[in-house]
Parts: structure tokens; C-alpha cells; sequence
């Protein structure tokens, strides 16, 4: 029976979200912040936080400069899922945040579901490239 290596990090949406903000931290022109949304009752009264149902996992911003003097902070959101779980677990869930994403979207943000590090830089490197 082959042993456990235990030095092998199970890969969930959480490490997955840790190994972006490690390649996110060396981008001096991103700011994602960890938004965690969901409710909690203290004391018999319930409280919400975050920014709301749907909302992305890591939201933040871009600076980009679309002309030689203009300096913008573009919206950035990201959903990170892990790979290895079906979509449909949480079906109304996932529709509220590609809802709550595609209207960051329709708001000129940039938005997506991403499922690893190589696709959360793709979609920053996406927002870093515009221009007007
Ligand atoms: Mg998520």
C-alpha cells in the first residue's frame, strides 16, 4: 500500500484563493481583498457580512492606463471555485454570484470564474491590457 504523502496540500477553493493572493501580492498594481460573505447570529440576532448574496470571493481593483496621462482603478472580481467540484452542488448559489458577475461586467469591471492561479492572472492580465 503506497503511504500517505502528507506533504502534498490538499488543493481546496481555500488554497487555491491563498495560492492567488500569494501571485497577486507581487503585482504592485492589484488590490484584491478576500471578501467572506455569509450570516451569523450573536447574542439571538442575526447579522450579515460581506458584500452581499453572490458576491465574489476576491474583489478589489487594477490600475490601468488606458492613455499615456489617464490612471484608472478598475473594478476586478473573482469567483474561485475548485475544479474538482460540480458546479451544481449549489446551483442557486452559483447563480446569484455569475449574476452578481456579469453585472460587474455589464458595469465595465472585470469579472470571471476562475479554478487557478494561471486563470486569475489571465483574467488580471485581461484588465491590465485595456485601452480605450
Ligand atoms: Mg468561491
Amino acid at each position: 500500500m503506497p503511504r500517505l504523502d502528507r506533504t502534498v496540500k490538499k488543493r481546496t477553493e481555500a488554497t487555491i484563493q491563498d495560492e492567488i493572493r500569494a501571485a497577486v501580492a507581487k503585482m504592485p498594481d492589484v488590490t484584491l481583498y478576500r471578501n467572506a460573505v455569509g450570516k451569523m447570529n450573536v447574542a439571538g440576532k442575526w447579522f450579515t457580512y460581506g458584500l452581499g448574496p453572490g458576491s465574489a470571493d476576491l474583489v478589489g481593483w487594477i490600475t490601468v492606463h488606458p492613455t499615456v496621462t489617464l490612471r484608472i482603478a478598475r473594478f476586478l472580481a473573482l469567483e474561485v471555485k475548485d475544479p474538482a467540484q460540480p458546479l451544481s452542488r449549489h446551483a442557486a448559489h452559483v447563480a446569484d454570484q455569475e449574476a452578481w458577475l456579469a453585472h460587474v461586467r455589464s458595469c465595465g469591471g472585470v469579472a470571471g470564474i476562475v479554478t487557478s492561479v494561471e486563470e486569475a492572472v489571465s483574467l488580471i492580465q485581461e484588465a491590465r491590457e485595456w485601452r480605450v
